[in-house]
């Protein structure tokens, strides 16, 4: 299996308070990777660096290149896209423009764009159906579903999710997290931060637990899913 992605001794500061203190993570081409942990843990503070919103210290390799200088077109560019907890819609425009926004830096002619947007209904017919409709409109579940829509239009390689669960009632919950599994299938690798420990292992290959801005612990999900210590902090053990 090739590597596709490669974090190592990050190390991410708001001003002069360190929040991420040395992580190393990997990514497997073809592969889901969650990243849970507490509140504050530092799992956003870990995507923002990632995609070059933050400043960090150490490497981020993608695709064999060391893209930790880059900014962040540069990483979209190359395939790295993030879907930040809030979404970030455009809530007075239509679905189908929010979509469109997020082709944007590809520039596709029409027939390409057409493509996109085919692609995208059959993953998310609801979408479709809704295609008119204002964004905020939507239900909290049809956003989540139109921000992962916007994020396929730019067709990543690496889509980082950053608590796509977050709001959403457990059987939405369900339905988001099998249709983000199931993009694995388009050659999509998937980076998925996640407070929901459970759903997040549930959904990924391979997890690691983050715990004041370390690597607690890293492992197969399967595998992490039945240590004593996740089961206890993060799975309601008693
Ligand atoms: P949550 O799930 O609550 O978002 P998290 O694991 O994503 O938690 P981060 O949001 O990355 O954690 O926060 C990591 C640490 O960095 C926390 O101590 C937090 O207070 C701090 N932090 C986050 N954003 C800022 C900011 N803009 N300025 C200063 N400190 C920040």
């Amino acid at each position: 299996m090739t590597t596709l992605f490669t974090i190592d001794d990050l190390h991410v500061s708001y001003g002069k308070v360190e929040a991420v203190h040395g992580i190393s993570l990997e990514l497997d081409a073809g592969r889901i990777v969650s990243v849970i942990g507490p509140n504050g843990a530092g799992k956003s503070t870990l995507l923002s660096a990632a995609i070059g919103l933050l400043p960090s210290r150490g490497r981020i390799m993608f695709d064999g290149s060391d893209i930790s200088g880059l900014g962040v077109e540069d990483r979209v560019e190359r395939g790295l896209c993030l879907v930040p907890e809030t979404r970030e819609l455009f809530g007075e425009m239509s679905v189908l423009d929010n979509l469109l926004l997020g082709a944007f830096s590809k520039r596709p002619n029409k027939a390409k764009r057409q493509a996109l947007l085919d692609h995208v209904y059959k993953r998310f017919p609801r979408l479709a159906e809704r295609r008119h409709q204002h964004a905020d409109t939507l239900s909290g579940g049809e956003r989540q579903m139109l921000a992962l829509g916007r994020a396929l239009m730019s067709e990543p390689r690496l889509l980082m999710l950053d608590e796509p669960s977050l709001g959403l009632a457990p059987l939405i919950v369900q339905e988001i997290l099998s249709i983000v599994t199931s993009l694995r299938a388009d050659g999509v690798s998937i980076l998925l931060v996640e407070q929901n420990a459970l759903a997040a292992l549930e959904s990924s290959d391979y997890g690691y637990v983050l715990e004041s801005g370390e690597v607690a612990l890293h492992g197969d999900s399967q595998a992490l899913k039945s240590d004593e210590r996740v089961f206890e902090s993060y799975l309601g053990g008693v």
